[in-house]
């Protein structure tokens, strides 16, 4: 299986695993719980969800301040505001922050104001990106692309170990598919087999692959049952209300359920012989 993979020199697996820390975090180690908002839209709305999600348990703090979005028209995230907004919450909760960044311009504001470096499913081979990225002195959060074959994943992944940045984790979002009744198809196989190829960190995102609130709990769970190092999940104080993805987000109180019933299973599978 392994020699069918091209190029992956720096990414192969070396028969030991990576962890990625995230300022006190660890990924790789346990089970890390990342979640926020879609979007960062206010100094409330963010800090109320981060508070939120720390007390459910949460390791780390995410939210879009960059928006990548399929019309012109959305809303696009408010930028370098956004990014202040998410330092705030950090320093109120402790959390360390993932965010999104979409161009190598904003490379110094988002290093700034942000712990982790998120390449979303949209720029997953925009390849002067992921060659900047490589060249900072952040951890990388990888997300695959919703058109990319593990391969492709894995060698986008190359190209920031290549630039001298080890820290990377990658995230299995979904992936287009014929199936419509999902927002994408959940490939849970991404996991097991990138832990077989790769010495790095694999997270979950079972948000953006399903789109659907009342599916994330038994995608979180299948997650963490196949082996996933942590979840991303997104959590807002008022869901329909979210000036993105707001069909997909979970209440606090939903995160909460599904936060406790992961770290129980990833409790239970320690014990499994
Ligand atoms: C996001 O995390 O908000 C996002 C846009 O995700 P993806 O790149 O996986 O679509
Ligand atoms: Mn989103």
């Amino acid at each position: 299986m392994a020699s069918t993979m091209k190029d992956l020199k720096l990414v192969a697996a070396s028969g030991k695993r990576t962890v990625v820390r995230v300022d006190k975090v660890k990924i790789g180690e346990g089970l890390a719980l990342i979640a926020g908002p879609c979007s960062v839209e206010s100094e409330e709305q963010t800090v109320e969800t981060a508070k939120a999600v720390k007390a459910a348990g949460a390791d780390m703090l995410r939210g879009g301040a960059f928006k990548p979005r399929t019309s012109p028209y959305a809303f696009q995230g408010l930028g370098l505001k956004g990014l202040k907004i998410l330092e705030k919450a950090k320093e109120e909760t402790g959390l360390p922050v993932v965010t999104e960044i979409t161009d190598a311009k904003n490379l110094q504001w988002v290093c700034e104001h942000a712990d982790m470096l998120q390449i979303g499913a949209r720029n997953m081979q925009n390849f002067a990106l992921l060659q900047e990225v490589g060249k900072a002195d952040k951890p990388v959060l990888l997300k695959r692309g919703m058109y990319s074959t593990i391969e492709e994943w894995l060698q986008a992944a190359e190209y920031i170990l290549k630039e001298g940045n080890p820290d990377v984790v990658l995230c299995e979002r979904g992936i287009r598919t014929f199936e419509k009744y999902t927002r994408n198809t959940l490939d849970l196989s991404a996991v097991p087999a990138v832990q077989e190829l790769t010495h790095l960190p694999v997270i979950v995102d079972p948000t953006h692959s399903t789109g659907r609130p009342s599916l994330i709990p038994a995608m979180s769970l299948a997650a963490v049952a196949g082996g996933a190092d942590g979840l991303i999940i997104e959590v807002h104080p008022n869901p329909p209300s979210a000036l993105s993805d707001a069909e997909q987000q979970l209440t606090f109180s939903q995160f909460a359920a599904v936060a406790s019933k992961a770290r129980q299973l990833h409790k239970a599978m320690q014990g499994l012989q």
